[in-house]
């Protein structure tokens, strides 16, 4: 039997769909490439924004005609599948299976296998992605914040973390079979632990997310590690404190503001202020003058005026942010915003806004980028493209700390006879910038968690790459 599995959406949903198919391999099902060759096939959705949901729809309708054809299972998982499902079933019903999201076992149900007969054991150990040098690893499921305009959770219940000792297990399971990054996910990873119990792990009180990295940061053969989504009420000192002590943290954050209006604010319901926001912000960048920040911001929510959207533009070129994620807003039925506030922002406004969001962010990242020219970065080797046979070096692909994508030849100059592959950490020299990525030479090998690595110019350091 063959399957495939079709992702949309958030590092969370991917960390879903690579738990699946870990399992499904396990279970002696085979990956198809493409839906047509498949014998299930699983979508993944997102119904964050409607252009996601937009997808998925259309992508039901090409295998309702495949299914017309021929034998599939099709299920649909994720942040489209609610509580009740009876209004999907009615709308879709060739799809055989809809499962909340993490709930694989109805999927095993409709191709033959009972979930029970498989155990406790069966999912927990099954995250790792043959060959893959990265992973996401989910701490906390769900969120209790209930942002007006957000349908996650709805979808995705209340907060619920997984225990040190869980996930500590499987992130050496991770490390053991060649993953060099992990990145923690949770919608608000900082609430990490607030709904546990104390005694993890030997520790007196209820465990944060710096007990989680200490906990984490000993695993060897692990290089690096990375966590988001960050909500800014949640993030603490004592959390920031232990970013900036443990050396394989990468110190690279997602903060998102999503708008720098206080009234917007307060009709998301965001729960912070403006000043509240840049209070975190100074504090992180005081701590860490290096770290890279991200952000989200939502542009046209209901009754958005041209002076609130001003507010945020001036924000966004105030702060400097190293990524900005920017979405106009879509009313998602059943939250809040949907319930009480009219979509009153015209689309082209909204697109209008959008565009100049956009605009000023390329010109930010490309001045961020440009003052890298001829540091030296960490790098991450993750992929090797397949340069010509005989010719004088490979191109590899790989992130700093700060998750910048960088292309660079696989042979040192001037070390020549020196050779990087994925999975080598590695020094490499900028030459070439834009706003989406970085071009450079390899420079050398870097021991990793050196403080100050963080995109920052450091000295070249050419030691122990293999030879050739
Ligand atoms: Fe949605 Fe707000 Fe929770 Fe983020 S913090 S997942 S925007 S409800």
């Amino acid at each position: 039997m063959r399957y495939h599995i079709w992702t949309v959406g958030c590092q969370m949903n991917k960390a879903d769909s690579d738990k699946l198919a870990a399992g499904l391999e396990r279970l002696g099902l085979e990956e198809a490439a493409c839906p047509e060759e498949a014998d299930l096939v699983v979508l993944n959705t997102c119904s964050v924004r409607q252009h996601a949901e937009e997808r998925a729809i259309s992508k039901l309708g090409v295998l309702k005609k495949l299914k017309s054809r021929r034998n599939l299972t099709i299920a649909v998982i994720g942040c489209m599948v609610g509580p009740r499902t009876d209004h999907l079933r009615r709308r879709f019903p060739y799809v055989d299976v809809f499962a909340r999201p993490q709930e694989f076992d109805p999927i095993l149900e409709a191709i033959g296998i009972d979930g029970e007969d498989l155990g406790d054991e069966f999912w927990p150990r099954t995250f790792a992605v043959p060959g893959g040098l990265t992973a996401y690893v989910p701490v906390i499921h769900g969120c209790d914040k209930f942002c007006s305009y957000c349908i996650v959770p709805y979808r995705r219940g209340r907060q619920r973390s997984r225990l040190i000792a869980e996930v500590k297990e499987e992130v050496e399971h991770l490390a053991a079979r060649g993953v060099r990054e992990v990145t923690l996910l949770g919608q608000t990873v900082e609430a990490y632990g607030h709904d546990l119990p104390a005694g993890q792990a030997g520790l007196p009180d209820r465990p944060d997310l710096g007990d989680l990295l200490r906990a984490l940061h000993e695993i060897d053969g692990l290089y690096r590690l990375r966590f988001l989504t960050s909500y800014p009420r949640d993030m603490t000192e004592r959390i920031l404190r232990t970013v900036a002590e443990l050396p394989k943290v990468c110190q690279h954050f997602s903060l998102p503001v999503q708008s720098g209006d206080d009234g917007v604010l307060e009709r998301m319901r965001r729960g912070y202020t403006v000043a509240e926001y840049r209070q975190k912000l100074d504090l992180l960048r005081r701590l860490m003058p290096e770290a890279a920040v991200s952000t989200d911001v939502i542009v046209g929510l209901c009754g958005e005026t041209e002076a609130e959207f001003r507010r945020t533009y001036d924000l966004l070129a105030e702060l400097r942010f190293d990524k900005v994620h920017v979405a106009a807003y879509s009313p998602r039925p059943g939250t809040i915003a949907w319930r009480r506030m009219p979509d009153d922002v015209p689309q082209e406004v909204k697109r209008e806004r959008l565009r100049a969001v956009e605009e000023l962010q390329a010109r930010i990242v490309g001045e961020i980028n440009s003052a890298l020219l001829g540091c030296t970065v960490e790098v991450l080797v993750e992929e090797e493209k397949g340069g010509k046979l005989g010719g004088p070096a490979r191109p590899l692909g790989g992130r700093t700390r700060s998750g910048k994508l960088v292309h660079f030849s696989g042979e040192a100059r001037p070390f020549d006879g020196l050779r990087a592959q994925p999975g080598d950490l590695v020094h490499v020299v900028i030459e070439r910038t834009s706003p989406w990525s970085l071009q450079g030479r390899l420079a050398g090998a870097a021991g990793w968690g050196k403080a100050g690595d963080q995109a920052a110019c450091l000295p070249e350091r050419p030691t122990g790459l293999a030879a050739l």
